[in-house]
């Protein structure tokens, strides 16, 4: 028998979804007539726009002749994409980001989760607390932690908790992180920044050599327009971060797979004996060696995403979603709960009612009005005592399970 990575055996058993899964069936079986709401799920249900499908049934018709046939794309992804992603996310922002700086993949997900390989085995990694909790269970894998402890925190890892006390907002740690992650909107907290705070975030950086992980893959629900849409935004951030964004959320690609991270040609890191190295350049080489591109097909979808009609259609997904955000978040308020986000995000982050954990919450909700939603205690610790609703769910169920909670 070979030699396992020890460091898995550290990760905590994946608890959260395979646990509301179990709880859901239980009520099920018992009570066969009660009609479940979810309202838990983090997956967008609308279907693919016209224009996406378009596009892609053409791609799709074009690999199928002898002139329109693709084999292997270019790792990073096709210029036309590269192209269209700089001209519509990065240049209306006064933005400048080249080709050559953005690596297309088929997911935030993996690209999160893979981006620790190129740093060091002994980088102090902070994240946020609540997290999604790709950025910790990936960074366990790697070894850069220690165990899990009985407050639920792994040591040799840097929490910084985003509670209502500090407006969800994660403080600048005192000591020296060398990787922060970052996710605005948030989930799970929906909590949106401020330019001011980012400029703080990217001082830290610099003056600690620290390189900020930026996730964006919920940029497009931003309504209000004073909230940064990019950490490039804040002058000198191409020198310490990395963006992450993803058409997941943004076009309902979750089953479809198309993502990009930005990497700036400014941005080093360094050597043991303080040589610096080009970012760009380890991920380039780490992705090209990994990786063989996402589908021609998919790209040309993500490109009809930026074309005038695509856009249109996309928003009025979006306005779909976030309407629905408006009435839990409206619905709750008036029902008496404490509630947060909903307004830049897709997700609304509820104090439990009663002082309930999170878990205890689960139940009430599930079994007094057949609504499901998640534990906040499933994000981190510090997310005990809060619950997430996402607004992905149908009109209709959303208005039922609203009225059903402030029926309670
Ligand atoms: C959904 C989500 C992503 C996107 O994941 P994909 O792999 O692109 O589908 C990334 N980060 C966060 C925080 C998310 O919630």
């Amino acid at each position: 028998m070979a030699n396992i990575n020890e460091n898995y055996l550290k990760l905590k058993a994946g608890y959260l979804f395979p646990e509301i899964a179990k709880r859901v069936k239980a009520y099920s079986e018992k009570n066969p007539s009660a009609k479940v709401i979810r309202l838990g799920i983090g997956d967008v249900t609308l279907p693919i726009v016209p224009s996406i499908v378009d596009a892609m049934v053409s791609a799709s018709k074009e690999m199928g002749t002898s002139e329109g046939f693709h084999g292997y794309g270019p790792e990073q992804g096709y210029s036309f994409l590269l192209k269209s992603i700089a001209e519509n996310d990065y240049a209306p922002l006064g933005i400048k980001i080249d080709e050559n700086e953005i690596f297309v993949s088929d997911g935030s997900k993996c690209d999160c989760g893979n981006i620790q390989e190129i740093f060091s085995t002994d980088a102090k990694i902070a994240v946020a607390d609540p997290v999604y909790p790709v950025y910790v269970d990936t960074n366990v894998m790697a070894g850069r932690t220690g165990e899990i402890g009985s407050d639920g925190r792994y040591s040799n890892l840097i929490y910084m908790p985003a509670t209502r006390e500090n407006g969800f907002q994660p403080e600048i740690p005192k000591e020296k992180a060398d990787i922060v992650y970052l996710c605005y909107p948030n989930n799970p907290t929906g909590a949106v920044t401020t330019k001011e705070a980012l400029k703080a975030w990217v001082e830290y950086a610099k003056k600690n050599n620290s390189i900020i992980l930026y996730d964006s893959a919920y940029e497009a629900f931003i309504s209000e327009p004073d909230v940064p849409r990019s950490i490039y935004e804040v002058e000198g951030a191409k020198e310490v971060a990395i963006e992450f964004r993803s058409f997941s959320k943004t076009a309902g690609f979750t089953g479809l797979r198309c993502a990009y991270i930005v990497i700036p040609k400014e941005l080093k890191g360094r050597t043991r004996s303080g040589e610096e190295v080009s970012i760009n350049s380890l991920w380039s080489r780490r992705h090209t060696t990994k990786f063989n591109g996402v589908s021609y097909v998919t790209q040309k979808g993500a490109e009809a995403c930026f074309s005038p009609q695509g856009k249109k259609e996309i928003q009025t997904s979006i306005g779909y979603y976030m309407s629905n955000a408006a009435k839990i978040r409206d619905g709750l308020k008036k029902a008496g709960y404490e509630v947060f986000g909903g307004i830049n995000a897709p997700y609304i982050w509820l104090k439990t009612s009663d002082n309930l954990s999170s878990w205890d919450f689960f139940d009430r909700l599930l079994n007094q009005a057949q609504v499901v939603g998640t534990p906040g205690s499933g994000f981190g610790p510090a997310g005990e005592g809060y619950f997430r609703l996402s607004a992905f769910g149908k009109k209709e169920d959303v208005e039922a399970a609203i009225a059903r909670i402030s029926a309670l």
